[in-house]
């Protein structure tokens, strides 16, 4: 009877059957990627710092000692303001990879094209005299870009931009459009993976270390602000040194794009 049953079913009901086992079938292979899923063969991992007048002196001169204590690659955003007001700090930076946060902090989109162009020329301009060091690579200040600035940025001779929140591309200028490489922070569930995001707003410094530490894809890109992480140095300390343990590669923002530029 229950044979019969089953091999009457009309037809309509047989793919609606068929589909639920399809998609089940999807679910548990899904899982079982995410559970089980290969390691990538290399991780590389870029820290950035963004470094402006709030940042002060000595949050800065902490976050140097864990970089160089450490002995690994990070880069520097610094504004043109900060390179003037503390060229001292700055030229300890030159260790590492220096690059432009804009002069004044204010945000791009609230500026003109000729504003933009004299805020890029002005930091360039600071850091070299703080450093005798050229800069290839830039982030907006808040993060905050607009469809011209790529462009403008590429006539400047920068190389790179990293203002983009990765996974966020939907509320930013279309990635395609830009002319020059782009270098996006790491994000979870499109939350930023920022220090003041998870230190100053949502207060959840132990998150934050965690999801950073396990974060195990072969690229992931981490933006700190000195005033905000020096407060968890020893934490900063111990997330570099964990994840040298797992041979994650350190590189700055300019190596990426070498690399890229060699086609590894
Ligand atoms: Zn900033």
């Amino acid at each position: 009877m229950d044979k019969n049953h089953r091999t009457s079913l009309p037809d309509e009901a047989k793919k609606t059957n068929l589909l639920f086992r399809v998609f089940i079938a999807a679910l548990v292979i899904l899982l079982a990627m995410m559970i089980f899923r290969d390691q990538p063969d290399k991780r590389y991992v870029l820290l950035s710092f963004d470094v402006e007048p709030v940042d002060g002196e000595q949050s800065v001169l902490d976050v140097l000692d864990v970089v160089y204590r450490t002995n690994t690659s990070a880069t520097f955003f610094v504004t043109g303001e900060y390179a003037e007001k503390h060229p001292e700090i700055v030229k300890l930076m030159t260790g590492r990879e220096i690059a432009c946060h804009g002069y004044s902090h204010k945000a791009f989109t609230e500026m003109d094209r000729e504003e933009k162009k004299e805020e890029l020329k002005k930091c360039r301009q600071t850091i070299k005299e703080a450093t005798g060091m050229g800069v290839i690579g830039f982030r907006a200040p808040y993060n905050r870009i607009d469809r011209e600035t790529p462009e403008i940025l590429e006539q400047e001779g920068f190389l790179y931009d990293a203002s983009y929140i990765k996974g966020l591309g939907f509320i930013f200028p279309r990635l395609r459009e830009l002319k020059i490489g782009e270098i996006p922070v790491s994000s979870i569930f499109g939350i930023p993976l920022e220090d003041v995001v998870w230190l100053h707003y949502l207060k959840m410094p132990g998150a934050f270390f965690y999801v950073i530490k396990h974060k195990e894809t072969d690229l992931e890109s981490y933006l700190f602000h000195p005033h905000h992480i020096a407060t968890q140095k020893q934490e900063l300390e111990e997330f570099i040194n964990y994840l040298k343990g797992q041979n994650v590669i350190f590189i700055s923002h300019r190596q990426l794009i070498e690399m890229q530029d060699e086609g590894v």
